[in-house]
């Protein structure tokens, strides 16, 4: 089976360069940082070796795709490639960058997704020669375990770029759901103002944060709390996706919570800090 590139080989990238060696792909893992590329392969071994022991793959799988992905520090390492998926830091100037150059440098065929959780598809495109080929590609944390990728196709993402991209999501055993390019997308423009509603029900004294998570998780059947999933995602995050559909939508209508703001600016970022709506200690 042809090539896949991944770059970033962060808490998504290596994820998704799992996912895709797990079903048959060579891929290389690009990362500016050495570090991080140790760290992201330290991961996919750790994560298909629960897989194994859980009985979900085999012994064979298992040792097959660690052996399918390579590393590399620089983005010429795409020149085979016959899709590049970028993970890259949420920053639209760096994805600009990675673009531009990847345009140079990976075959002209070859479909360039991106795995940003709120950045324009078509901002993105409009970055190559070659904006018919761009596609978002939104895959889900953790990526080995959850089933949606939100494909979203930018202004002039072409059809046949979009059937592919369905064809190789299924391919690596998701379900692809094709959406079009507007702020948030589908996913994050429902979920991100639900996390602020609940925000504000803590900031306004209606309720606790207990009380909030358990109202959605025991009433509506949420698996997770909002508020308990805002520390997952990282509370920063969920405050720069707020700003991006206040930018893009309504500034009223998205206005980020002031507990949302406050407890960013005091380093309260959720999991990732030890401290967001909760406390953790691992
Ligand atoms: P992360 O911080 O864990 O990883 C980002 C990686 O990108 C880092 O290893 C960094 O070294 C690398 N990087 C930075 N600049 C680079 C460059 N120029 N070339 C190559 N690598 C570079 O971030 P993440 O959480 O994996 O997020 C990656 C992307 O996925 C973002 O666009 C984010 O919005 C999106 N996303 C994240 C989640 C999530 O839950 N974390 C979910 C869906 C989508």
């Amino acid at each position: 089976m042809s090539k896949v590139a991944v770059v970033g080989a962060g808490t998504m990238g290596n994820g998704i360069a799992h996912v895709f060696a797990q079903h048959g792909r060579d891929a290389v893992l690009i990362d500016v940082s050495e570090a991080a590329l140790a760290g992201g392969l330290a991961t996919i071994r750790k994560n298909v070796e629960r897989m194994e022991k859980k009985g979900v793959i085999s012994h064979q799988l298992s040792v097959d795709t660690v052996s399918r992905i390579k590393t590399s520090t620089s983005l010429d390492a795409a020149k085979d490639a016959e899709i590049v998926v970028e993970a890259a830091t949420e920053n639209p100037d760096i994805k600009f960058d990675i673009f531009e150059e990847l345009d140079r440098l990976a075959p002209t065929g070859a479909i360039l997704a991106s795995n940003t959780s709120s950045i324009s598809i078509t901002e993105i495109a409009k970055q190559t020669r070659r904006p018919e080929r761009v596609i978002g590609m939104h895959f889900m944390n953790p990526v080995p375990l959850m089933p949606l990728v939100e494909i979203v196709r930018g202004r002039v993402t072409g059809d046949e770029v979009v059937a592919k991209t369905v064809e190789i999501t299924k391919q690596l055993g998701k379900t692809p759901v094709v959406v079009n390019d507007s702020p948030g997308f589908v996913s994050n423009r429902v979920l991100m103002p639900m996390i602020n509603e609940a925000i504000f029900c803590v900031d306004e004294g209606v309720a606790t944060p207990e009380a909030v998570d358990q109202v959605m998780q025991l009433g509506m059947n949420h698996p997770l709390g909002p508020l308990a999933l805002a520390d997952l995602i990282g509370l920063d995050v969920c405050l720069a996706i707020m700003k991006v559909l206040q930018d893009g939508l309504d500034a009223h209508k998205y206005r980020p919570a002031p507990l949302l703001e406050k407890m960013v600016a005091n380093g309260q970022l959720g999991r990732k800090s030890g401290r967001g709506f909760y406390v953790y200690r691992d």
